[in-house]
């Protein structure tokens, strides 16, 4: 982590002093513009100058206050008994369904969450830690939460919770929440147990690690007959299960990939929304 500090400062560095050459270059430009020109329009380029600078201010002021309201989401909607996506009050629309992405971040999810991104579609992407043992995986967990995406906890091996001792239970739940937090600045606030597998102990852990539980309404991405874009595409609009609040289970794997962006607009094409899983209520 120091490391990454380190390297992070270093190329910060890098970066503003391009950043003030430019300024120098810039300031040279002008200069012998102003030389062969009449002192009043340098009087004015320094004007400009101070204007496009207060801009800059205010749209940062602006993009602060943007992120902070973001932060600050009134929750509208609650996981359900059967983990549907529900309202919390009847003028908020219902239509919704809810994507999630397991087994992260393998070799598809940031792919994903780019073209979820482009599709304006948020979704909860639940990890594991073994996962996020690179350099190169920690930048990739990063950018997808700096994506505006959340991250969700999915145990640090993909055990089969039930088969574990308790101890060793806690420390699959626990040292996913800390590796996430370090890396991404924020806790989980939802934890999906590998098969939908919890035991009191488990759930007890995640209440005390503060998140919520969180199973599934359907997915077919494990099966190997919808191993393809157009039939996981298919049968992901098309199933008799779709309906209001639905929980969607996919997982970073390469034909999930390909079908995403077909099945977000399949959705949205029979009228429902993408919920924007900030706006859930977790602790
Ligand atoms: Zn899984």
């Amino acid at each position: 982590m120091k490391k990454i500090i380190l390297i992070s400062l270093f190329i910060l560095g890098v970066l503003l002093a391009a950043c003030s050459n430019q300024t120098v270059n810039q300031q040279t430009e002008d200069g012998n513009a102003a030389d062969s020109q009449t002192n009043e329009k340098a009087a004015s380029n320094e004007q400009k100058k101070d204007n496009e600078n207060k801009d800059k201010q205010d749209k940062n002021d602006k993009r602060g206050e943007e992120k902070k309201k973001a932060e600050t989401l009134e929750p509208k909607y609650k996981v359900s008994d059967v983990f549907s996506i529900v309202p919390i009050d009847q003028n908020t629309n219902e239509k919704v369904v809810l994507l999630t992405f397991d087994d992260a971040p393998d070799e598809h999810a940031l792919e994903m969450a780019k073209t979820l991104k482009s599709l304006d579609a948020g979704a909860i992407f639940f990890v594991n830690g073994h996962f996020l043992e690179s350099p190169e995986k920690k930048e990739m967990l990063k950018e997808i939460h700096d994506m505006g995406f959340m991250i969700g906890n999915h145990t640090y091996s993909h055990a089969y919770l039930p088969d574990l001792p308790e101890q060793e239970q806690r420390a699959e739940i626990v040292r996913v929440s800390d590796m996430v937090e370090k890396i991404t600045g924020e806790k989980p606030e939802f934890f999906r147990a590998p098969n939908g597998a919890n035991t009191d102990y488990t759930k007890k852990i995640a209440e005390e690690q503060g998140m919520i539980l969180m199973n599934w309404s359907y997915g077919y991405d494990w099966n190997k007959e919808y191993m393809s874009k157009e039939a996981l595409t298919d049968i992901m609009l098309n199933t008799d299960l779709l309906a209001n609040g639905v929980n969607l289970l996919m997982h970073d794997r390469e034909w999930t990939a390909a079908a995403l962006k077909d099945i977000v607009t399949g959705l949205r094409d029979k009228g429902y929304e993408m919920v924007d899983p900030k706006l859930i209520k977790t602790r």
